[in-house]
């Protein structure tokens, strides 16, 4: 959120990540520190209620939901049939981890920049044409990745939690198999054997985690199996991602070496 705020503030106010680089959102807690913060802060971006669960522990004057300015069309549904564990809470019925998907956050760039300049109406124009320039930019990377998982053979991925499956979707990949909705929890033995048995059924290529994410439970889930692990990072503080576009091309590789 904060790449994305700060190429429509152009870098123009202060943008703070409160979670750190190897933080997930699912498990964060605010120090009182990030607590101070929020509440001095003009206005509080997050993704939405269901992802970032610490939300209802800190208090700001505004916030800003990101999800909620996603077009409902646009917003996918937690797919049941290839979910390995029960959801529980967390993360609803509607997936919330829209942000790897360009054309996701090329919808919702303007609509942030109206909210953003709502808050700050003499720089509302200069917001405005961020957002616009950040469309272009979007749809260019689009475009671009495409073309890059286009001539991909291997297309069938599972993914330890389900933080990449706009992406997947946009680039014609096909989940095989969520298997943990919830960072977390612990697997059972029982369904430990249903995910080796779904991987290789399924011929599944490749087993996503994220750095956010403990190694050893990925890591024994993919030995099982015999299928290899490959950790790209949703968040972008292990990458020191700079900008959302290059944050999104680091990946694309990572990914797209590991199917080829
Ligand atoms: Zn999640």
């Amino acid at each position: 959120m904060k790449l994305i705020v700060d190429e429509i503030t152009g870098g123009s106010i202060e943008a703070r990540s409160l979670l750190r680089p190897n933080d997930s959102p699912h498990t964060y807690t605010p120090t009182p520190a990030d607590a101070v913060a929020a509440q001095h802060a003009l206005t509080l971006v997050y993704v939405s209620p269901e992802l970032d669960g610490w939300i209802a522990q800190i208090g700001s004057p505004h916030r800003i939901a990101a999800m909620g300015l996603l077009p409902e069309s646009l917003r996918l549904k937690m797919p049941e049939d290839v979910l390995m564990e029960e959801d529980g809470h967390g993360h609803g019925h509607i997936d919330p981890h829209f942000w790897p998907d360009p054309a996701a956050v090329m919808e919702v760039a303007m609509p942030l920049a109206l909210e953003l300049g709502r808050l700050l109406p003499e720089k509302a124009t200069a917001f405005a044409d961020n957002a616009q320039a950040l469309e272009g930019k979007l749809r260019a990377l689009d475009a671009e990745i495409k073309a890059q998982f286009a001539g991909i053979a291997h297309r069938k991925v599972a993914v330890f939690h389900p933080s990449w499956l706009y992406f997947l979707r946009r680039y014609g990949l096909e989940v095989t198999a969520i298997i943990e909705p919830s960072p977390g929890k612990e697997l059972s033995p029982r369904s430990m054997e249903a995910i080796i048995n779904r991987l290789k059924e399924t011929q599944t290529r490749i087993l996503l985690t994220e750095p956010q994410l403990a190694r050893g439970p990925v890591q024994a889930v993919a030995d099982a199996a015999g299928v290899p692990v490959v950790e790209i990072d949703p968040l972008g503080g292990s990458i020191g991602a700079t900008m959302y576009e290059d944050l999104m091309r680091k990946n694309a590789a990572v990914l797209q070496k590991a199917l080829s």
